[in-house]
């Protein structure tokens, strides 16, 4: 079974209440892979029952403050949870983090580390490219550059779309978009759910690409406005076009 537990569903705006910016946690045979770490991440992961010593990789779209504001809590967090559990890393030695930027991951680390003595648990850093990023035995992770940050004129990528395959599924995770057709390479011929961010589309046209595609479910997460202001509404206008779509809420565990 996987467990896509929703940490945090707003998109980057200021503080709302109840909602916290993104971030997912996928459970697979008791061990954890982290996608996107906004703000309080690990605190609420943590405090609903996630064990940060069995965060095998951690996965993130683009560094805005809305996917990272948490990654420096969530790396001090792995540490220090092995520090006084006295408890080895699932690892016994480390977990691997994937990020577009290794220069703004650097200063992340800076920040994580800067009160540690000693070595606490070790990550191996791997900047992302297209293609398979992370495989072992329960989950397959390949990524696609996007054009959310608008870099098509130089070609230099700095944010990405994941696809999760585990267990015979396929889960596309958005990560931010320019365009919905971006995730077209990753869709394929299908997949049976689509994690989307609404901080950048309306509902109304997420709705529309997926009914156009063999994509089974769609859960909106990353909310923007449209969905904050009345998510029941919005839940209302999305079924009414594609019907196996629904909004996600801070915390909520969806099982597949
Ligand atoms: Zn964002």
């Amino acid at each position: 079974m996987i467990k896509i537990n929703f940490i945090g569903t707003c998109s980057g705006t200021e503080p709302e209440a109840g909602r916290h910016h993104c971030s997912l946690v996928f459970e697979i045979n008791g061990i954890y892979y982290w996608f996107d770490a906004g703000e309080n991440c690990s605190h609420a992961a943590y405090t609903s029952g996630i064990d940060v010593q069995r965060v095998r990789a951690v996965f993130i779209s683009h560094m805005h403050i809305d996917h990272i504001g948490g990654l420096a809590n969530l790396i001090f967090t792995i540490n220090k949870v092995a520090r006084v559990k006295k408890t080895e890393h699932i690892n016994s030695h480390s977990y691997d983090i994937f990020v577009p930027d290794l220069d703004k991951l650097a200063a992340v680390k800076l920040i994580a580390n800067a009160h540690r003595k000693g070595s606490g648990v070790g990550m191996v850093d791997h900047k992302i490219t297209d293609g398979l990023l992370f495989e072992d035995e329960n989950i397959r992770v390949s990524a696609i550059h996007n054009d959310h940050l608008r870099e098509a004129d130089t070609g230099d990528w700095h944010s990405y779309s994941y696809l999760i395959e585990s267990e015979g599924r396929r889960i596309v995770f958005s990560g931010d978009v320019h365009y919905p057709h971006e995730l077209d390479p990753l869709i394929a011929d299908g997949c049976d759910l689509l994690i989307m961010e609404t901080g950048h589309h309306k509902v109304a046209d997420v709705c529309e690409f997926v009914k156009s595609r063999n994509i089974k479910r769609l859960i909106f997460n990353h909310h923007g406005r449209e969905i904050l202001s009345d998510p029941a509404a919005a839940a209302e206008r999305a079924k009414a076009i594609f019907p196996n779509a629904s909004i996600a809420n801070d915390l909520d565990i969806v099982e597949l």
